[in-house]
Protein backbone atom coordinates (compact mmCIF):
# COMPACT_ATOMS: atom_id res chain seq x y z
CA UNK A 1 0.00 0.00 0.00
CA UNK A 2 2.87 2.43 0.64
CA UNK A 3 3.91 2.42 -2.83
CA UNK A 4 0.61 3.06 -4.24
CA UNK A 5 0.28 5.89 -1.71
CA UNK A 6 3.39 6.75 -2.89
CA UNK A 7 2.68 7.19 -6.25
CA UNK A 8 -0.91 8.61 -5.60
CA UNK A 9 0.99 11.72 -3.46
CA UNK A 10 3.60 12.24 -6.73
CA UNK A 11 0.83 12.03 -9.14
CA UNK A 12 2.23 8.38 -11.02
CA UNK A 13 0.55 6.88 -13.38
CA UNK A 14 2.58 3.82 -13.73
CA UNK A 15 5.27 1.76 -12.36
CA UNK A 16 7.01 -1.53 -13.81
CA UNK A 17 9.30 -3.62 -12.20
CA UNK A 18 11.21 -5.70 -14.55
CA UNK A 19 12.84 -8.93 -13.54
CA UNK A 20 14.81 -11.57 -15.96
CA UNK A 21 17.29 -13.56 -13.47
CA UNK A 22 18.67 -15.61 -16.85
CA UNK A 23 20.30 -11.91 -18.03
CA UNK A 24 20.47 -10.82 -14.21
CA UNK A 25 18.11 -7.65 -15.22
CA UNK A 26 16.25 -5.77 -12.12
CA UNK A 27 14.81 -2.25 -13.87
CA UNK A 28 12.15 -0.54 -12.79
CA UNK A 29 10.26 1.98 -15.03
CA UNK A 30 8.17 4.91 -13.72
CA UNK A 31 5.75 6.69 -16.09
CA UNK A 32 4.84 9.86 -14.13
CA UNK A 33 2.67 11.89 -16.68
CA UNK A 34 1.38 11.07 -19.89
CA UNK A 35 -1.08 13.68 -20.38
CA UNK A 36 0.96 15.81 -22.98
CA UNK A 37 2.74 12.99 -24.87
CA UNK A 38 4.59 9.74 -24.05
CA UNK A 39 6.97 10.15 -21.10
CA UNK A 40 10.64 10.68 -22.39
CA UNK A 41 13.76 10.20 -19.90
CA UNK A 42 16.50 8.34 -19.56
CA UNK A 43 17.65 4.85 -18.66
CA UNK A 44 20.10 5.24 -15.58
CA UNK A 45 22.32 2.15 -14.83
CA UNK A 46 23.70 3.03 -11.48
CA UNK A 47 24.66 0.42 -8.03
CA UNK A 48 22.12 1.33 -6.23
CA UNK A 49 22.33 -0.07 -2.45
CA UNK A 50 18.77 -1.32 -1.97
CA UNK A 51 15.27 -1.33 -3.72
CA UNK A 52 13.80 1.93 -1.97
CA UNK A 53 16.60 3.50 -2.99
CA UNK A 54 16.22 2.70 -6.70
CA UNK A 55 12.19 3.61 -6.66
CA UNK A 56 12.68 7.12 -4.47
CA UNK A 57 15.44 7.60 -7.56
CA UNK A 58 13.17 6.71 -10.69
CA UNK A 59 9.82 8.20 -8.87
CA UNK A 60 11.77 11.60 -8.52
CA UNK A 61 13.46 11.85 -11.62
CA UNK A 62 10.23 10.60 -13.71
CA UNK A 63 8.70 13.61 -12.13
CA UNK A 64 11.47 16.22 -12.41
CA UNK A 65 10.57 15.05 -16.87
CA UNK A 66 6.66 15.75 -16.78
CA UNK A 67 7.73 19.45 -15.22
CA UNK A 68 10.83 19.96 -17.85
CA UNK A 69 9.03 18.82 -21.14
CA UNK A 70 5.50 20.63 -19.97
CA UNK A 71 7.33 24.25 -18.93
CA UNK A 72 9.21 23.52 -22.39
CA UNK A 73 6.27 23.72 -24.20
CA UNK A 74 7.12 19.92 -25.78
CA UNK A 75 3.93 17.10 -26.64
CA UNK A 76 5.86 15.14 -23.88
CA UNK A 77 5.27 13.53 -20.64
CA UNK A 78 7.24 12.27 -18.11
CA UNK A 79 9.30 8.78 -17.86
CA UNK A 80 12.12 7.34 -16.49
CA UNK A 81 13.82 3.95 -15.85
CA UNK A 82 16.84 2.83 -13.87
CA UNK A 83 18.20 -0.56 -14.12
CA UNK A 84 20.24 -2.05 -10.46
CA UNK A 85 23.60 -2.36 -11.70
CA UNK A 86 27.24 -1.36 -12.21
CA UNK A 87 28.11 -0.09 -15.77
CA UNK A 88 31.40 -0.90 -14.82
CA UNK A 89 30.51 -4.65 -15.29
CA UNK A 90 26.94 -5.06 -15.76
CA UNK A 91 26.45 -3.84 -19.27
CA UNK A 92 25.90 -6.69 -21.85
CA UNK A 93 23.62 -6.87 -24.98
CA UNK A 94 21.18 -9.35 -23.50
CA UNK A 95 20.58 -7.21 -20.59
CA UNK A 96 19.81 -4.19 -22.59
CA UNK A 97 17.55 -6.14 -25.23
CA UNK A 98 15.78 -7.75 -22.43
CA UNK A 99 15.16 -4.23 -20.61
CA UNK A 100 14.25 -3.35 -24.46
CA UNK A 101 11.50 -5.81 -24.21
CA UNK A 102 9.96 -4.47 -21.55
CA UNK A 103 10.06 -1.25 -22.62
CA UNK A 104 8.26 -1.99 -26.03
CA UNK A 105 5.32 -3.53 -23.72
CA UNK A 106 4.79 -0.30 -22.64
CA UNK A 107 3.50 0.54 -26.41
CA UNK A 108 4.64 3.74 -26.18
CA UNK A 109 3.46 5.42 -22.99
CA UNK A 110 7.02 5.31 -22.37
CA UNK A 111 10.54 6.36 -24.76
CA UNK A 112 13.86 5.52 -23.29
CA UNK A 113 17.27 7.44 -23.86
CA UNK A 114 20.68 7.29 -22.46
CA UNK A 115 21.42 8.89 -18.96
CA UNK A 116 24.20 8.27 -16.29
CA UNK A 117 25.41 4.76 -17.10
CA UNK A 118 24.18 4.19 -20.19
CA UNK A 119 25.47 4.92 -23.73
CA UNK A 120 24.52 4.89 -27.66
CA UNK A 121 25.33 0.89 -27.42
CA UNK A 122 23.36 0.23 -24.84
CA UNK A 123 20.16 2.39 -26.66
CA UNK A 124 21.58 0.36 -29.79
CA UNK A 125 20.50 -2.97 -28.43
CA UNK A 126 16.98 -1.88 -26.43
CA UNK A 127 16.66 -0.37 -29.74
CA UNK A 128 17.04 -3.80 -32.00
CA UNK A 129 13.87 -4.81 -29.80
CA UNK A 130 11.43 -1.26 -29.91
CA UNK A 131 11.50 1.96 -31.62
CA UNK A 132 10.64 4.04 -28.50
CA UNK A 133 14.20 4.73 -27.74
CA UNK A 134 16.01 8.01 -28.35
CA UNK A 135 20.05 8.74 -28.57
CA UNK A 136 20.45 5.65 -30.78
CA UNK A 137 23.60 6.34 -33.72
CA UNK A 138 23.24 8.78 -36.40
CA UNK A 139 22.53 6.31 -39.19
CA UNK A 140 18.95 4.85 -37.51
CA UNK A 141 18.57 8.53 -36.93
CA UNK A 142 19.85 9.63 -33.44
CA UNK A 143 21.01 13.20 -32.71
CA UNK A 144 24.56 12.62 -31.47
CA UNK A 145 26.15 14.76 -28.59
CA UNK A 146 23.24 17.10 -27.11
CA UNK A 147 25.63 19.67 -24.99
CA UNK A 148 25.98 22.55 -27.66
CA UNK A 149 22.00 22.96 -27.79
CA UNK A 150 21.93 22.68 -24.33
CA UNK A 151 24.71 25.31 -24.37
CA UNK A 152 23.02 27.10 -26.77
CA UNK A 153 19.63 26.92 -24.75
CA UNK A 154 21.32 27.80 -21.06
CA UNK A 155 22.83 31.23 -23.23
CA UNK A 156 19.16 32.36 -24.51
CA UNK A 157 18.23 31.97 -20.56
CA UNK A 158 20.70 34.08 -19.84
CA UNK A 159 19.69 36.17 -22.54
CA UNK A 160 15.97 36.45 -21.15
CA UNK A 161 17.57 36.85 -17.43
CA UNK A 162 19.44 39.93 -18.54
CA UNK A 163 16.62 41.17 -20.29
CA UNK A 164 14.14 40.88 -17.30
CA UNK A 165 16.50 42.59 -14.97
CA UNK A 166 18.48 45.14 -17.06
CA UNK A 167 15.79 46.00 -20.10
CA UNK A 168 18.55 44.58 -22.33
CA UNK A 169 19.53 40.99 -23.52
CA UNK A 170 22.79 42.54 -24.52
CA UNK A 171 25.31 40.36 -22.97
CA UNK A 172 28.76 42.25 -24.26
CA UNK A 173 31.00 44.07 -21.57
CA UNK A 174 29.05 41.51 -19.06
CA UNK A 175 31.01 39.25 -16.99
CA UNK A 176 29.56 35.08 -16.63
CA UNK A 177 31.57 32.80 -14.03
CA UNK A 178 30.89 29.15 -15.61
CA UNK A 179 31.42 26.48 -13.03
CA UNK A 180 32.98 23.48 -14.88
CA UNK A 181 34.04 24.05 -18.38
CA UNK A 182 33.23 20.54 -19.68
CA UNK A 183 30.61 19.72 -22.41
CA UNK A 184 28.29 22.41 -21.80
CA UNK A 185 30.35 24.78 -20.03
CA UNK A 186 32.95 25.15 -22.72
CA UNK A 187 30.32 25.50 -25.79
CA UNK A 188 28.45 27.58 -23.63
CA UNK A 189 31.72 30.00 -23.14
CA UNK A 190 32.45 29.81 -26.67
CA UNK A 191 29.21 31.51 -27.22
CA UNK A 192 29.22 33.82 -24.84
CA UNK A 193 32.78 35.07 -25.57
CA UNK A 194 32.45 34.92 -29.67
CA UNK A 195 28.87 35.57 -30.13
CA UNK A 196 28.20 38.20 -27.20
CA UNK A 197 31.69 39.54 -26.24
CA UNK A 198 30.97 39.03 -22.77
CA UNK A 199 33.84 38.91 -20.51
CA UNK A 200 33.68 34.95 -19.15
CA UNK A 201 36.08 33.48 -15.95
CA UNK A 202 36.03 29.51 -15.75
CA UNK A 203 36.89 26.86 -13.58
CA UNK A 204 37.68 23.45 -13.38
CA UNK A 205 39.00 20.16 -11.76
CA UNK A 206 40.13 18.92 -14.98
CA UNK A 207 43.69 20.48 -16.64
CA UNK A 208 42.77 19.20 -20.18
CA UNK A 209 39.36 20.81 -20.04
CA UNK A 210 41.45 24.25 -18.26
CA UNK A 211 44.08 24.26 -21.40
CA UNK A 212 41.31 23.88 -23.50
CA UNK A 213 39.01 26.56 -22.49
CA UNK A 214 41.84 28.88 -21.55
CA UNK A 215 42.72 28.41 -25.16
CA UNK A 216 39.11 29.89 -26.01
CA UNK A 217 40.05 32.85 -24.17
CA UNK A 218 38.29 32.18 -20.63
CA UNK A 219 39.90 33.65 -17.45
CA UNK A 220 40.79 30.74 -15.30
CA UNK A 221 40.02 31.42 -11.52
CA UNK A 222 40.30 28.54 -8.95
CA UNK A 223 37.16 26.18 -8.44
CA UNK A 224 37.05 27.02 -4.83
CA UNK A 225 36.25 30.82 -5.43
CA UNK A 226 34.13 30.01 -8.59
CA UNK A 227 30.82 30.91 -7.07
CA UNK A 228 32.08 34.13 -5.32
CA UNK A 229 33.19 35.54 -8.61
CA UNK A 230 32.23 39.56 -8.66
CA UNK A 231 30.15 39.31 -11.90
CA UNK A 232 26.80 39.96 -13.22
CA UNK A 233 26.06 36.23 -14.00
CA UNK A 234 27.02 32.58 -12.53
CA UNK A 235 26.38 29.84 -14.72
CA UNK A 236 26.74 26.59 -12.78
CA UNK A 237 27.44 23.87 -15.45
CA UNK A 238 29.13 20.77 -13.76
CA UNK A 239 27.41 19.39 -10.31
CA UNK A 240 23.99 19.76 -8.39
CA UNK A 241 23.31 20.46 -5.18
CA UNK A 242 25.92 23.68 -5.12
CA UNK A 243 23.28 26.73 -3.54
CA UNK A 244 22.93 26.26 -0.11
CA UNK A 245 23.13 27.92 3.22
CA UNK A 246 26.98 27.91 2.81
CA UNK A 247 27.31 29.05 -0.82
CA UNK A 248 24.29 31.50 -1.17
CA UNK A 249 25.46 34.00 1.35
CA UNK A 250 28.86 34.65 -0.45
CA UNK A 251 27.41 34.95 -3.91
CA UNK A 252 28.08 38.46 -6.04
CA UNK A 253 26.36 38.09 -9.43
CA UNK A 254 22.86 39.59 -10.00
CA UNK A 255 22.17 36.20 -12.03
CA UNK A 256 22.62 32.81 -11.54
CA UNK A 257 21.90 30.65 -14.72
CA UNK A 258 23.88 27.72 -15.60
CA UNK A 259 22.96 24.19 -16.99
CA UNK A 260 23.69 22.00 -13.92
CA UNK A 261 20.69 19.61 -12.93
CA UNK A 262 19.17 20.10 -9.47
CA UNK A 263 21.07 23.23 -8.36
CA UNK A 264 19.47 23.95 -5.65
CA UNK A 265 20.58 21.63 -2.48
CA UNK A 266 16.96 22.00 -0.42
CA UNK A 267 14.67 23.47 -3.10
CA UNK A 268 12.07 25.47 -0.46
CA UNK A 269 14.82 26.88 1.41
CA UNK A 270 17.49 27.47 -0.81
CA UNK A 271 15.24 28.54 -3.64
CA UNK A 272 13.68 31.04 -1.06
CA UNK A 273 17.21 31.85 0.23
CA UNK A 274 18.29 33.32 -3.40
CA UNK A 275 14.98 34.62 -4.16
CA UNK A 276 15.43 36.97 -0.84
CA UNK A 277 18.82 37.92 -1.58
CA UNK A 278 17.44 39.42 -4.75
CA UNK A 279 19.45 37.43 -7.54
CA UNK A 280 17.74 36.17 -10.08
CA UNK A 281 17.56 31.90 -10.19
CA UNK A 282 17.15 30.84 -13.77
CA UNK A 283 14.78 27.08 -12.64
CA UNK A 284 17.37 24.40 -13.88
CA UNK A 285 15.30 22.96 -15.77
CA UNK A 286 13.85 25.39 -17.33
CA UNK A 287 17.06 26.74 -18.78
CA UNK A 288 18.67 23.06 -19.63
CA UNK A 289 16.10 21.34 -21.70
CA UNK A 290 17.93 21.91 -24.78
CA UNK A 291 19.18 18.32 -24.18
CA UNK A 292 15.55 17.35 -24.00
CA UNK A 293 14.36 19.59 -27.26
CA UNK A 294 17.53 17.87 -28.74
CA UNK A 295 15.96 14.36 -28.55
CA UNK A 296 12.55 14.97 -29.22
CA UNK A 297 13.63 16.46 -32.81
CA UNK A 298 14.83 12.16 -33.05
CA UNK A 299 11.29 11.68 -32.80
CA UNK A 300 10.74 13.58 -36.00
CA UNK A 301 13.14 13.12 -37.95
CA UNK A 302 16.62 14.76 -36.70
CA UNK A 303 17.51 17.87 -37.96
CA UNK A 304 20.25 19.84 -35.93
CA UNK A 305 19.16 23.12 -37.53
CA UNK A 306 15.77 22.51 -36.35
CA UNK A 307 16.76 21.80 -32.43
CA UNK A 308 18.85 24.96 -32.18
CA UNK A 309 16.14 26.88 -33.70
CA UNK A 310 13.60 25.05 -31.06
CA UNK A 311 16.10 25.68 -28.26
CA UNK A 312 15.96 29.37 -29.13
CA UNK A 313 11.98 28.95 -27.06
CA UNK A 314 13.78 28.94 -23.79
CA UNK A 315 14.30 32.72 -24.07
CA UNK A 316 10.61 33.05 -23.87
CA UNK A 317 10.03 30.28 -21.67
CA UNK A 318 12.50 32.00 -19.28
CA UNK A 319 11.02 35.50 -19.60
CA UNK A 320 7.15 34.12 -18.67
CA UNK A 321 8.62 32.19 -15.35
CA UNK A 322 10.25 35.37 -13.99
CA UNK A 323 6.90 37.39 -14.98
CA UNK A 324 4.92 34.55 -12.90
CA UNK A 325 7.65 35.17 -10.04
CA UNK A 326 7.03 39.01 -10.01
CA UNK A 327 3.49 39.34 -10.24
CA UNK A 328 2.88 36.72 -8.05
CA UNK A 329 5.78 37.60 -5.41
CA UNK A 330 7.39 33.62 -5.35
CA UNK A 331 10.38 32.46 -5.40
CA UNK A 332 11.06 31.67 -9.50
CA UNK A 333 11.47 27.75 -8.97
CA UNK A 334 8.10 27.79 -7.81
CA UNK A 335 6.99 29.90 -10.68
CA UNK A 336 8.50 27.75 -13.14
CA UNK A 337 6.27 24.80 -11.46
CA UNK A 338 3.26 26.73 -11.46
CA UNK A 339 4.07 27.30 -15.32
CA UNK A 340 4.59 23.60 -15.97
CA UNK A 341 1.14 22.36 -13.80
CA UNK A 342 -0.95 24.94 -15.63
CA UNK A 343 0.02 23.84 -18.99
CA UNK A 344 -0.48 19.69 -17.55
CA UNK A 345 -4.02 20.90 -16.55
CA UNK A 346 -5.14 22.83 -19.43
CA UNK A 347 -4.55 20.22 -21.68
CA UNK A 348 -5.65 17.63 -19.76
CA UNK A 349 -9.41 19.31 -19.91
CA UNK A 350 -9.04 19.68 -23.50
CA UNK A 351 -7.98 16.89 -24.42
CA UNK A 352 -7.01 13.37 -22.52
CA UNK A 353 -4.97 11.04 -24.57
CA UNK A 354 -5.62 12.74 -27.64
CA UNK A 355 -1.69 12.70 -28.64
CA UNK A 356 -1.86 8.39 -28.79
CA UNK A 357 -2.30 8.14 -32.73
CA UNK A 358 -0.33 10.87 -33.99
CA UNK A 359 2.87 9.49 -32.05
CA UNK A 360 2.23 6.04 -32.58
CA UNK A 361 2.63 6.82 -36.36
CA UNK A 362 5.34 9.08 -36.29
CA UNK A 363 7.49 6.51 -34.46
CA UNK A 364 6.28 3.61 -36.47
CA UNK A 365 8.34 5.94 -39.67
CA UNK A 366 10.87 6.30 -37.90
CA UNK A 367 11.25 2.42 -37.25
CA UNK A 368 11.25 2.29 -41.28
CA UNK A 369 14.88 2.46 -41.81
CA UNK A 370 16.04 -0.12 -39.30
CA UNK A 371 13.61 -2.49 -41.00
CA UNK A 372 14.73 -1.55 -44.43
CA UNK A 373 18.47 -2.57 -43.61
P1 LIG B 1 30.61 17.22 -18.23
O1 LIG B 1 30.91 16.07 -17.34
O2 LIG B 1 31.10 17.21 -19.64
O3 LIG B 1 31.16 18.58 -17.56
C1 LIG B 1 31.16 18.82 -16.20
C2 LIG B 1 32.50 19.48 -15.89
O4 LIG B 1 32.50 19.90 -14.52
C3 LIG B 1 33.70 18.57 -16.06
O5 LIG B 1 34.66 19.16 -16.91
C4 LIG B 1 34.22 18.37 -14.63
O6 LIG B 1 35.63 18.20 -14.59
C5 LIG B 1 33.79 19.67 -13.99
N1 LIG B 1 33.73 19.65 -12.53
C6 LIG B 1 33.45 18.63 -11.71
N2 LIG B 1 33.53 19.02 -10.42
C7 LIG B 1 33.85 20.33 -10.45
C8 LIG B 1 34.05 21.32 -9.45
N3 LIG B 1 33.95 21.04 -8.15
N4 LIG B 1 34.36 22.58 -9.82
C9 LIG B 1 34.48 22.90 -11.15
N5 LIG B 1 34.30 22.00 -12.14
C10 LIG B 1 33.97 20.74 -11.78
O7 LIG B 1 29.02 17.40 -18.18
P2 LIG B 1 28.12 18.28 -19.15
O8 LIG B 1 27.52 17.40 -20.18
O9 LIG B 1 28.86 19.49 -19.57
O10 LIG B 1 26.93 18.68 -18.15
C11 LIG B 1 27.13 19.66 -17.16
C12 LIG B 1 25.90 19.72 -16.26
O11 LIG B 1 24.75 20.04 -17.02
C13 LIG B 1 25.57 18.41 -15.55
O12 LIG B 1 25.03 18.70 -14.29
C14 LIG B 1 24.49 17.81 -16.43
O13 LIG B 1 23.64 16.95 -15.71
C15 LIG B 1 23.75 19.04 -16.88
N6 LIG B 1 23.06 18.88 -18.15
C16 LIG B 1 23.75 18.54 -19.27
C17 LIG B 1 23.08 18.40 -20.48
C18 LIG B 1 23.84 18.07 -21.74
O14 LIG B 1 23.27 18.21 -22.82
N7 LIG B 1 25.08 17.64 -21.66
C19 LIG B 1 21.69 18.61 -20.55
C20 LIG B 1 21.01 18.97 -19.39
C21 LIG B 1 21.71 19.08 -18.19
Amino acid sequence: MELFQQMAGMGHERVLFCSSPEVGLQAIIAVHSTVLGPGLGGARMFPYQSMDEALTDVLRLSRGMTYKAAVTGLNLGGGKAVILGDPKTDKTEALFRTFGRFVDSLGGLYITAEDVGTDVDAMEWIYTETPWVTGVSAVHGGSGDPSPVTAFGVLQGIKASARFLWGSDSLAGRAVAIQGLGNVGYHLGKFLLEDEKAKVFGADVDGDRIARAREAGVEIVPKEQILEVDCDVVAPCALGAILDDKSIPKLKCKIVAGAANNQLADEKRDGRAVHDRGILYAPDFVINAGGLINVYHELTGYNRERAMRAARGIYNNMLRVYEISHDEAMPTYQAADRLAEERIARVQRMAPQHWGQHWKKTIRERALPRNGV
